[in-house]
């Protein structure tokens, strides 16, 4: 069975496979996949999140088998699967893979998701719900779809039982802290323990927003501490502890220019 997996990275130190599936029911104008395809986290990827745009990432053009998939968890021996960007809900083989990891492995499955598709959470240990906007105009401008199936999804992931959170990318001047505020109460109307991610915006794609500071970060945590309990935030700038190499594509198949016009198509920062 052909999956839409098309990167599997893996943090040794720490037992954790990170899957990406490509497509996506969304069509986020901030979308991190116009700038890079391979995991950000990968070590060779890092410095990618600050660094300018030029132009849009190619999509990925090799996807693994569902029992490639499997086997490569195993090899591994992981531990944490993440099943993530852009939207594995959407791939048939995800639910597969993860009753396969869980089952044969013990492993702990995280699944992200934007929420438009109800997902299958029969072998899923937590849930993280990306909510782009509130506002039914913001979030129609901003995906290019609804959030009405997304706000109906939410309570229903949050009664399935399963441990979840939210997160939502703060983007100065247009999804901003009062939008912030819109989306923490209507978690809290969920239920106000929910952990709530604010993630600063990075450069993606051709559009005219920056980056916010770090004030304009804390000052969207603490509108959404109004509302809820549990809110932190990721600026980008953190240190990471952990290395985090790509199994497939293999480091050296990223190397190549072919593979990897994602990385060629940015440019550091200078510092
Ligand atoms: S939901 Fe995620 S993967 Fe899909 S378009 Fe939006 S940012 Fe990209």
């Amino acid at each position: 069975m052909q999956t839409r997996v098309y990167n599997i990275a893996f943090a040794e130190s720490t037992r954790q496979a990170y899957l990406h599936f490509w497509d996506c029911n969304l069509h986020c104008r901030g979308c991190g996949c116009q700038k890079v395809v391979y995991d950000f986290m990968l070590d060779r990827n890092m410095h990618l999140h600050l660094a300018e745009p030029r132009g849009i990432a190619t999509s990925p053009q090799r996807f693994m088998d569902l029992d490639d998939v499997i086997e490569t968890l195993f090899g591994l021996e992981v531990r944490w699967v993440l099943f993530e960007g852009q939207e594995s809900s959407l791939d048939p083989s995800m639910p597969l893979i993860a009753e396969a990891a869980h089952r044969r492995l013990g492993t702990t499955n995280v699944l992200l998701t934007n929420g438009m598709k109800m997902p299958d959470l029969r072998y899923i240990d937590k849930v993280s719900v990306g909510l782009k906007a509130f506002s039914k105009e913001l979030h129609q401008d901003y995906t290019g779809e609804s959030n009405k199936t997304i706000l109906e999804n939410f309570p229903k992931i949050f009664k399935s039982g399963v441990p979840m959170m939210a997160e939502t990318v703060l983007i100065p001047g247009y999804i901003d802290h009062d939008e912030i505020g819109r989306v923490a109460k209507f978690i809290a109307s969920v239920d106000p323990n929910i952990r709530y991610q604010i993630d600063a915006y990075f450069k993606a794609g051709n559009n005219p927003w920056r980056r916010p500071t770090s004030d304009e970060v804390e000052r969207s945590v603490a509108v959404a501490r109004k509302y809820l309990n549990n809110v932190y935030a990721y600026k980008g700038t953190e240190p990471r502890e952990f290395g985090v190499k790509s199994i497939f594509p293999t480091e050296e198949e990223l190397a190549t220019r072919e593979l990897a016009p994602a990385v060629d198509a940015c440019e550091p920062i200078p510092t």
